[in-house]
């Protein structure tokens, strides 16, 4: 990938929109963007000032044929996404606009850039660390409220301080390794010993709170998976809706129309759930209710919370019984809807927290709500701040930076010589300087962007 080319890709969604954007970056992006954007005051367009908007035409430069009429801002470097030059055409959003313009981008000397290009070059160009960018991402990719503010919080810095805190500690230890190195008699078993050990013990026990706030930050960005499992006609759909506090799903009396696992997110008293919406459990020989059955079933195994919905106004049924029974044992919630009309059947065996609701009159779901988020917050503390913008790959790299130092701890215990104990100290920094990049491979920052959108 050569970072000296200048880019190009459409960084609008695709499919037909009132605005489709296309983003250029690059060394020559406003003489490429010369040759085939024509403004309407041709002057300006060249000793245009930073952060402007022109207005004119994309125009194939060989045909003379109009593309699209345009709004063209130029951002110069470095005050811009890249920190290279930056011009943005803003083009009617259709497939076909957006196509074109992009060819003759093309034509004109820019390179079709790669998924995460433009921000690979922000982090390249200094302008944020790979945390950081990783961030952008999970802005982009946020599905609740709170994995967007810590999304945001991310992008401001938030872990990569914290990471930034503990590398400088380490290089300070570090350096008194290295010291001792140097000057032998500044004996590393007594003298920096001592507050070496302490330094690394504490050091460790930083990372592992980083680490704890892994698990609280997955469910943040992913959502807490809860399946709403029960027999047809008890009022999942309707449950749903409720939760959702609009009519999303289709909710009908003929049983068995939900036939798709679809996903949603809500937000229940601050705790995101996905929920995990699921065709019903019961026999069927109608084929693609089978396999709305398998998925559901496939459901309760993925989720980590499943709530069980029971129609309280007819008496328990065989199907109803095969649900109970399935989620025995996993973390489960019962509700038992339809509160507003007599009630059929007494308390169950299972599970411990049961629920009546009305999904018709609201009745019942508030208290439902305080059930749910109890639930998922019992056993969860909040992490250390910061701590929940911990993403699988930042854990992978703290679990290395702490083995190391546990080994370090190890060299010093075993009295080995300083230099064992400075490689340890310095695989350590290393692995650290992953989660901020301070320490790359091309190989690490292709896996990381090639999970990005393609103009970002
Ligand atoms: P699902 O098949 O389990 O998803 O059930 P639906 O949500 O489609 O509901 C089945 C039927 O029960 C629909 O006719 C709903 O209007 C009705 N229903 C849902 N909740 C309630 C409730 O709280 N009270 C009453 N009386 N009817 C309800």
């Amino acid at each position: 990938m050569d970072e000296m080319e200048t880019i190009c890709a459409v960084s609008t969604a695709p499919g037909e929109g009132g605005i489709g954007i296309i983003r250029i970056s690059g060394r020559d992006s406003l003489s490429i963007v010369m040759n085939v954007f024509k403004p309407k005051k041709e002057k300006l367009l060249r000793s245009a000032t930073t952060h402007t908007l022109h207005y004119g035409h994309i125009v194939d430069p060989l045909s003379g044929q109009i593309i699209d009429e345009s709004l063209v801002s130029i951002m110069r470097a470095p005050a811009t996404y890249t920190r290279e030059d930056i011009v943005e055409i803003n083009c009617h959003g259709g497939m076909m606009p957006l196509k074109r313009t992009l060819e003759l981008l093309v034509a004109s000397g820019a390179r079709q850039a790669e998924p995460g290009e433009f921000t690979r070059r922000a982090f390249l160009n200094g302008r944020i660390d790979l945390a950081q960018a990783e961030a952008v991402m999970d802005i982009i990719s946020s599905k609740t409220d709170m994995a967007l503010r810590a999304a945001n919080e991310q992008l401001l810095g938030g872990l990569s301080q914290e990471i930034a805190r503990l590398r400088d500690r380490l290089v300070s230890q570090l350096a008194s390794v290295e010291a001792s190195i140097d000057f032998p008699e500044e004996d590393i078993e007594t003298g920096i010993g001592q507050s070496l050990q302490q330094e690394i013990t504490s050091l460790r026990a930083e990372i592992r709170e980083l680490l704890s706030g892994f698990s609280y930050g997955k469910i943040l960005r992913d959502g807490f998976a809860t399946a709403i499992v029960g027999r047809p006609n008890v009022g999942k759909s309707s449950l749903l809706n409720a939760l959702l506090r609009q009519e999303r799903a289709i909710v009908t009396a003929i049983p068995g129309t939900t036939r798709d696992v679809l996903e949603e997110y809500v937000n229940v008293l601050g705790v995101p759930l996905r929920i995990l919406d699921t065709a019903g459990i019961r026999h069927s020989h109608d084929v693609i209710e089978q396999e709305g059955v398998r998925r559901s079933l496939a459901a309760i195994e993925s989720a980590d919370l499943i709530i069980v919905v029971l129609d309280g106004s007819q008496p328990l049924m065989q199907e109803d019984h095969r649900v109970t029974n399935e989620i025995r044992g996993k973390n489960a919630i019962a509700v038992i809807n339809k509160s507003d009309l007599p009630r059929k059947f007494g308390t169950l065996d299972w599970p411990d927290i049961q629920i009546a609701i009305s999904c018709r009159t609201r009745d019942g779901l508030d208290g439902l709500g305080r059930a749910i988020a109890d639930r998922v917050k019992s056993g969860m503390s909040a992490p250390k701040e910061h701590a929940w913008a911990v993403n699988r790959r930042h854990k992978t790299a703290l679990e290395q930076t702490d083995a190391s130092l546990g080994k370090a701890l190890e060299s010093i215990q075993a009295g080995l010589s300083p230099e064992f104990i400075a490689l340890d100290l310095r695989d350590a920094l290393d692995h650290l300087g992953l989660i901020i990049g301070a320490t790359y491979t091309d190989d690490i920052l292709n896996r990381i962007f090639s999970d990005f959108c393609i103009g970002k």
